[in-house]
């Protein structure tokens, strides 16, 4: 088609496109999917061509400027995802297209250039030259030490692996001490650590059979997904390796997410172990410069296998032969912000709009994907042994309602959990004491009356911090002193208050003062490889004990583990949302797969106040079916996910009136035109029913299809006018209703 007319989305805020006329010589190069220059308004900015056409009905046109990079960034398909992705979540599409490409390669369509140091003279240097500087610069000595170790390390590796400023190199080169240079050409994330070779693994019978499930998809796409639901150990990863070998020698890529990748950086390891260079990965820890080298380098073709997390799913890779998404129930896979996409969901769509097979793989299937394989829709293959027949950990449940210290407060360690440490100590294995954070853990919970001491601005749990003994609001920030009784019962006796992996830490420490304790959590890790570090020492065995939070309950494999403690199992329980039996069971079965991973049994001890709920014994008895066959029946009978579908609507303002109104309007109009079926409940205050002085209102929509809500849902907001001051978030198929 020689088309004229470009329509064009523009890299700003609007959700429309515009047209602008192709000049002759610029026909040519432009397809759909080309990032352009345009000017608009009264500057230049980025844009996409999403429709090419003969003629528009707008008269005099702007031109395209320039077209930027030589081949269109979006490909027809992703651009078919990018629509389908902005009407199911109801997100404007530019903002879709801006979260599928790095905001280098959106931004500039020349490379990127990497500063390496060429030349380090640290060993041609006298001992006293070398003394002096150390005594007058230090910084600069142990920058020149690292360098020196590193050769032709990246000025950008140094300040974020290393903690290096740009100015400390600076002066390094000021004083001849090195000479930078600028280099084009891709720079690789892992290009400073060496991976160790694997072979293929005969396959183990279960495995045998997954890898054939998944080769019939490659096949036919019958079935289109594939769920490998195997316990922790049960071999998958294996199996995605062995699949995506057969993707490569069919000349195809693939594309493995994994949850949060600088949480699971052995599994990086195993891909760039067996495929070498041909492993790209992103991540939300890599440079915009490492970003944008990737993702070319995906785009050209270099890299065919892409390891990454949420995002990645988006990956250039093409043609695209599979989708695996590791631990598919995990929840941080929907993006919490616009468009609020699940990559799950969308890594099916991508599939089915490619052709392409795709993988599930967990120990946990989300609801939604055990439904949909009971229904026939999915394939599944279930994996119930562990590679070489270990054994399962044992789990040991303790009842923390009778737990007492000698001097008769709640105890916060059991006398089995301590005393299980202590052997684990003298034997020379490792512990891992897992306490999350999230939930109410951190805060003030008192153990006698129940209270929980909350931010009366936020209504969420205030957070405990050690320093200053104060009391914060992870939300807004407030900040007090701990009160120094149970504001509700008086007991003085807040025993739980604070437990946090800080408070922990000091108590295990003083309890073994031998002991070689670590402790890995948000506060510990957010220096670049800190946890590269944390992990590293536990792997080689300098640490015997690790603390931490759901951080370490992910992908993480120690043949010398063989105590897990589970402080407070049953904590998850309080939250206020319909799947908190779900996480709580997906949770306790992860953090149990971590035990005993080597030659050695390993233990498991729940700490609980409920030990005979339901979720706690069937989490115990590693029991996926019986916890969900007695699950599932309320969700059904309450037409819950995923029986029935969800919408959440928030509103957020100012003036709790005025919120309160709009929703109520909302709710009325919507309600005149709902499909049959449709609940709405609400409006009622959000879970977190005030944040930084807005008030919260939500909306809960629920029926048999997600668009069936969606639809009249658009046409009720755009009529409804809603007002600058108060602002509405749609959030389908929500994963947590705060
Ligand atoms: P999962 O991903 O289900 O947790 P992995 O694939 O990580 O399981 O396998 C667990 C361990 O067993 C890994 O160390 C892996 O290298 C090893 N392994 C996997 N499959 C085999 C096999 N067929 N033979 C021998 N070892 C295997
Ligand atoms: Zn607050």
């Amino acid at each position: 088609m020689n088309a004229s007319i470009a329509r064009v989305l523009v890299d700003v805020s609007l959700n429309r496109e515009f047209d602008y006329w192709i000049p002759e010589p610029l026909r040519a190069q432009i397809v759909l999917g080309s990032a352009v220059r345009v000017s608009f308004g009264s500057r230049e900015t980025t844009g996409f061509v999403v429709g090419l056409a003969a003629v528009s009905e707008r008269t005099a046109l702007k031109p395209v400027l320039a077209v930027l990079h030589d081949q269109p960034v979006l490909s027809p398909a992703l651009l078919e995802l990018a629509r389908w992705i902005s009407d199911y979540y109801c997100a404007p599409i530019e903002r879709v297209i801006r979260s599928m490409l790095p905001g280098a390669v959106r931004r500039s369509g020349s490379a990127f250039r990497c500063r390496r140091i060429a030349v380090s003279k640290r060993s041609g240097l006298s001992a006293a030259e070398w003394a002096a500087l150390r005594r007058r610069a230090p910084r600069q000595a142990q920058a020149l030490e690292i360098i020196e170790a590193g050769a032709g390390i990246e000025v950008g590796v140094l300040s974020r692996e290393y903690g290096i400023p740009a100015s400390v190199v600076h002066a390094l080169a000021k004083g001849g001490f090195i000479r930078v240079e600028e280099e084009r050409g891709a720079r690789l994330p892992f290009r400073n650590r060496t991976f160790v070779p694997t072979e293929p693994a005969v396959l183990m019978p279960q495995q045998a059979e997954a890898l054939a499930l998944i080769r019939k998809s490659l096949a036919d796409l019958e079935p289109p997904v594939a769920l490998l639901h195997g316990v922790t150990g049960s071999g998958k990863t294996e199996v995605y390796l062995q699949a995506i070998a057969h993707v490569l020698s069919e000349g195809k890529g693939a594309i493995v997410l994994v949850p949060e990748i600088s949480l699971t950086p052995q599994t990086v390891e195993r891909f760039v172990g067996r495929f070498g260079e041909t492993v790209a990965v992103l991540h939300s820890g890599l440079s915009e410069g490492e970003r944008h080298d990737e993702w070319h380098r995906i785009r050209e073709g270099k890299a065919r296998i892409v390891v990454g997390a949420r995002s990645a799913v988006f990956a250039p890779v093409s043609p695209l032969g599979l989708i695996v998404v590791d631990e598919e129930h995990e929840p941080t896979y929907k993006q919490e912000d616009a468009p609020r996409y699940h990559a799950r969901d969308v890594a099916v769509m991508r599939g089915r709009l490619e052709r392409c097979s795709v993988v599930l793989g967990t120990a946990t299937p989300s609801f939604e994907s055990f439904r949909n394989c009971e229904i026939g829709k999915y394939g599944r293959v279930w994996m119930p042994a562990r590679v070489d027949h270990r054994r399962m950990p044992l789990m040991r449940v303790v009842d923390m309602g009778h737990e007492r210290l000698p001097d008769g407060k709640p105890a916060i360690l059991s006398r089995e959990l301590l005393d299980l440490m202590g052997r684990r100590l003298e034997r020379g294995e490792q512990t891992i004491l897992f306490l999350n954070r999230r939930g109410y853990a951190a805060s003030l919970v008192c153990l006698v009356c129940g209270h929980v001491e909350s931010c009366p601005d936020c209504s969420l749990a205030f957070t405990y911090h050690r320093v200053g003994e104060r009391l914060r609001c992870h939300i807004c920030g407030a900040n007090r002193a701990v009160p120094p009784a149970c504001p509700s019962c008086g007991d003085p006796a807040f025993h739980y208050a604070g437990l946090g992996t800080q408070r922990l830490e000091r108590l295990v420490a003083k309890r073994f003062p031998e002991a070689r304790i670590r402790r890995m959590d948000a506060d510990t890790t957010s220096r670049r490889h800190a946890h590269w570090e944390i992990l590293g020492d536990f792997k080689t065995g300098k640490t015997d004990i690790l603390i931490g939070t759901q951080m370490i309950a992910k992908g993480l494999d120690f043949p010398n583990v063989t105590l897990i403690g589970i402080v407070f199992a049953d904590q998850g329980l309080h939250a206020p949302d319909f799947r908190a039996g779900e996480r709580t069971f997906q949770l306790l079965v992860q953090v149990a797969g971590r035990a005993g991973r080597g030659e050695l049994a390993g233990d498991v001890v729940v700490q609980t106040f409920k030990p005979f709920h339901p979720v706690v014994q069937s989490a115990v008895q590693l029991d996926y079916e019986a916890f969900y066959r007695r699950e599932q029946e309320s969700r059904r009978e309450l037409g819950y996910p995923p029986f029935g579908r969800m919408v959440c609507v928030t509103f957020r303002g100012p003036s709790e009136e005025q919120v309160f109104e709009i929703a109520e309007r909302v709710a009325l109009r919507w309600r005149e035109q709902a499909p049959p079926g449709a609940v709405l409940t609400g409006p009622m205050p959000a879970a977190l029913s005030r944040v930084k002085g807005l008030f919260r209102y939500q909306l809960l929509l629920r029926g048999s299809s997600s668009r069936g809500l969606t639809g009249p849902l658009r046409l009720v907001l755009r009529a409804e006018r809603i007002p600058s001051k108060v602002a509405v978030v749609v959030d389908v198929d929500p994963v947590s209703l705060l």
